[in-house]
């Protein structure tokens, strides 16, 4: 497996021109749309007032579904979404991996640290649910 690329290096190669022609290239192929844009979405507030809390359509960003091609990513592994959207995605997946995190600790201690290898991992990730709400 290629080494993961450190945050620096990352961070580096998006001030690069390749990445900068990469994104321009990802924008076009969208036709700058956000990806999640479902239309209006609407937030009512502590005051009972609903309000439009984006339209898509405010400072677009270019998502990395994943860092595994790093400076030759495909097209495909990028995603655009709109500055809200971007941020509701990177909380997605923190709360996801806080969930593996879990999963990986209740099963290890229950089947062991192989539990992968003999468990589906959907069958234990439904065990670890339900024994969460349990707990909970
Ligand atoms: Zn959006
Ligand atoms: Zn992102």
């Amino acid at each position: 497996m290629r080494e993961k690329w450190h945050t620096d290096q990352y961070v580096a190669y998006l001030k690069t021109k390749e990445w900068a022609t990469k994104r321009q290239e990802k924008l076009e192929s969208v036709n700058y749309s956000c990806d999640r844009d479902v239309g209006l979405t609407y937030q009512r507030g502590k005051d009972g007032i609903l309000r439009r809390i984006t339209d898509c359509s405010d400072s677009l960003e270019v998502h990395h579904r994943t860092y595994d091609n790093l400076g030759n990513e495909p097209l495909t592994d990028l995603t655009v979404l709109c500055k809200f959207h971007h941020e509701q995605e990177h909380r997605l997946i923190s709360m996801k991996k806080r969930f593996e995190k879990g999963l990986d600790t209740y099963a290890s201690k229950k089947y062991g640290n192989d539990w992968q290898d003999y468990h589906d991992y959907e069958d234990i990730a439904e065990e670890f649910e339900e024994w969460r709400n349990d707990a909970s």
